[in-house]
């Protein structure tokens, strides 16, 4: 351990999305000083390994299908080269420059390396001490979760990092899981020419969302070639050769599946294996015993404060408090966190809204970017149910001039929960091409408490997709 200790008001553990906002809304005009320690890329898992390439990766095939289904229009593709490098243009290659200058302009320093807590507002990096004035974030998120399989882990399957940096084609590719990982993968791998086999241990995909949202997406990944095979999962992998030959390159020999399904056992052969079947939270080497803290996702309080340790000056924001793992829901967390952390430093009380990350409650968007994409907000059906609330729902398929204009083959389903007793929105859920659009319409009724009434006055454009609202508000009065 070196001799000297380097001080600064915040030290943030992580600079991916959530730290980041985390470190900028600390200091944003004062003159408090910041670092992030980062062990591999300014920009985290979201820039380079999850939600910019997975996007980059899936954009192509919608735009193609939706060229398809527009007669008039010329329909080429896809040129997987072109895709490809579109997609490493998203990722800058992996080099993290222009993030380490968004810091730089900030005056917030990068400090590269491994960081773990050493004690109270203190922080390891590879041997140097650090030392925080007045906070330490912890921001590491997340990494892929392996099953314990026999012959799994040997067998070097693809993660989420590999299969969004992929350099080459599977011919024929296994996904391991039913999640929104697993569902965005099979959808690019389809659409760039992959036989494609999604293997889903429970009988849905998509499990947390409203039923038809799941049945939509398998039903679409069959249209598009892939086999969905539910209540099946691997027992054993075999690889005779497996070589690490890269991330997104094939990891070497054929990979032989032995699986238990409804049919009894089964083996399945194919050229290289997709595992998505969750995530860990990246606190291993991340020192919490030296505060006190249990292993696993770090507990927070509504401020971001981390459960369990005193003094107030230990938060963790982003998928490592397992609250929601999203890329903007930790970025809301990091400007909550950031605004708490400048609030104490300067002595103000935490009495506003803005310090509180409610919206993590029962109000959180999220699009699954598969065809068709899934837009969600808040609560489903049965999570309000769960809850206790007392509810009413409307549902029906797109059909308005809107979406047949759009294209040929539309198709698409909503969904509205509502609270009976305060007439407003729980939450709502929109299955169909581009409904990650039209989903902040309804985080705001959600988030803003819009009595359906009201809603009633918000008029949908001619000829708009958007002129669901319409439909379903109609449908409620009826
Ligand atoms: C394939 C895939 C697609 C996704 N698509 C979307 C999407 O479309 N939209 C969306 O909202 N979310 C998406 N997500 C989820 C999203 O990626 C995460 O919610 C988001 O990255 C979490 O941000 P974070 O800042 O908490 O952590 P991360 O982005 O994981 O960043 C954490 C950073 O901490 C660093 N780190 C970890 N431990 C240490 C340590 N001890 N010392 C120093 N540095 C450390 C890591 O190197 C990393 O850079 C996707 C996830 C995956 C896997």
């Amino acid at each position: 351990m070196s001799s000297t200790t380097t001080e600064y008001d915040v030290i943030v553990i992580g600079g991916g999305p959530a730290g980041e906002n985390a470190a900028a809304y600390a200091t944003a005009g004062s003159d408090r000083t910041a670092a992030i320690v980062e062990r591999e890329l300014v920009g985290g898992e979201c820039s380079y390994w999850a939600c910019v390439p997975s996007k980059a990766l899936l954009r192509p095939g919608h735009v193609l299908a939706a060229a398809r289904a527009m007669p008039g229009v010329a329909a080429n593709g896809p040129d997987v080269e072109a895709v490809l490098r579109r997609r490493d243009a998203f990722v800058h290659d992996h080099d993290d420059s222009a993030q380490v200058d968004w810091a730089k302009d900030n005056r917030i320093d990068v400090v590269r390396g491994t960081g773990s807590l050493a004690g109270e507002r203190l922080v390891d990096v590879d041997g140097r001490r650090l030392r925080a004035r007045h906070a330490v974030v912890l921001a590491t998120g997340t990494i892929a979760n392996v099953p314990d399989v026999p012959g799994l882990r040997a067998a070097l399957p693809w993660t989420s990092r590999d299969v969004t940096n992929l350099h080459e084609i599977p011919r024929r590719v296994a996904v391991i899981g039913g999640g929104v990982v697993a569902c965005e993968a099979a959808t690019w791998l389809a659409a760039l020419g992959a036989e494609v086999t999604v293997l889903v241990r429970g009988s849905a995909l998509l499990a947390a969302a409203e039923p038809f949202a799941g049945e939509r997406v398998a039903a679409a990944l069959t249209a598009a070639g892939a086999r969905v095979r539910f209540g099946t999962e691997p027992t054993a992998v075999e690889r005779q050769v497996a070589k690490d030959t890269g991330e997104g390159w094939i990891h070497g020999d054929p990979v032989t599946l032995r699986l238990r399904g409804p049919d009894g056992e089964s083996t399945l052969e194919v050229d290289e294996l997709v595992v998505a079947a969750g995530r860990a939270p990246a606190t291993e080497r991340l020192g919490l015993a030296a505060v006190g803290l249990p292993g696993g996702y770090v507990a927070v309080d509504d401020h971001l404060t981390v459960r369990g340790v005193d003094g107030g000056w230990l938060y963790a924001i982003g998928d490592v408090n397992h609250r929601a793992l999203l890329t903007h829901m930790g970025k809301y967390q990091g400007r909550v966190c950031g605004d708490v952390i400048a609030a104490r430093a300067e002595g103000k009380p935490l009495d506003d809204g803005r310090f509180v990350a409610s919206s993590d409650h029962g109000k959180v968007p999220q699009v699954v970017f598969t065809a068709p994409e899934v837009a969600s907000v808040g609560l489903t059906e049965a999570a309000a149910l769960d809850a206790g609330h007392a509810v009413e729902t409307v549902e029906l398929d797109i059909a308005v001039a809107g979406s047949a204009l759009s294209r040929d083959d539309y198709a698409g389903r909503a969904k509205l929960v509502i609270d009976r007793a305060a007439d407003t929105l729980l939450g709502a859920t929109f299955v169909g091409p581009d409904m990650g659009e039209q989903l902040h319409a309804a985080t705001i009724a959600v988030v803003g408490g819009v009595p359906l009434t009201r809603l009633w006055h918000a008029v949908p454009a001619f000829p708009a997709v958007s002129e669901f609202w319409l439909r379903l508000l109609e449908a409620r009065r009826a």
